[in-house]
Formats: C-alpha cells, sequence, structure tokens
C-alpha cells in the first residue's frame, strides 16, 4: 500500500520511514490499519442486522480515514435503520469519495 508522506508528498511503498525525508511513516500506517478494523467489523455488524453498530464502526472508520467505503457502509446502516436524511449526506460523501 502506497502512502504520502506527510511531511514531503513523497509518494513511499510500504515504508517504515520516508525515503526521502525520513518522516516516520507508522503512526499513519496504524490509523490506515485502524480505520480498516473498524470498516470489517462495521460489515460483520451490518450483515447480523445491526444497523446501529454498523454505523458506530462506519463513523469510527471515516475519522480515521475518510474512505468512500466507510461512507458507503454507513449509508447501508442509515438505510438498515431508516435514516433516511443521514442515509442522502452519507451517499453524497460516498460518491464524493468515489470520484
Ligand atoms: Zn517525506
Amino acid at each position: 500500500m502506497e502512502m504520502v508522506c506527510p511531511a514531503c508528498n513523497k509518494v513511499n511503498m510500504q515504508a517504515a520511514h520516508c525515503s526521502r525525508c525520513g518522516a516516520d511513516l507508522q503512526p499513519l500506517a496504524q490509523i490506515r490499519r485502524s480505520a480498516a478494523l473498524a470498516l470489517n467489523t462495521g460489515t460483520q455488524y451490518l450483515k447480523q442486522n445491526d444497523g446501529r453498530n454498523a454505523l458506530r464502526q462506519a463513523e469510527l472508520s471515516w475519522h480515521l480515514k475518510q474512505t468512500a467505503d466507510a461512507a458507503r457502509l454507513a449509508f447501508l446502516a442509515c438505510l438498515l435503520l431508516q435514516h433516511f436524511t443521514s442515509a442522502t449526506r452519507w451517499y453524497k460523501r460516498a460518491v464524493a469519495r468515489s470520484e
């Protein structure tokens, strides 16, 4: 997985430190792992028809990293909960992140 260095914008491939400026990229990788874990957990909740916890995990993932997948999960969770106004908002975020 490639990571853009927050200090110098160099694209790095799975490195602990930026190959240009030496910035520590591990905290960034940890945030990504946490976001992915929340997304997976939320998906499991959704499969169990637990929209409330699915939405919680989707929101956690979104706060860590704003991905289309997190927005899609939140959208589906909101549909399950019949929160259509929120579903519309998440749908727009998912579309915006997909572009
Ligand atoms: Zn760098």
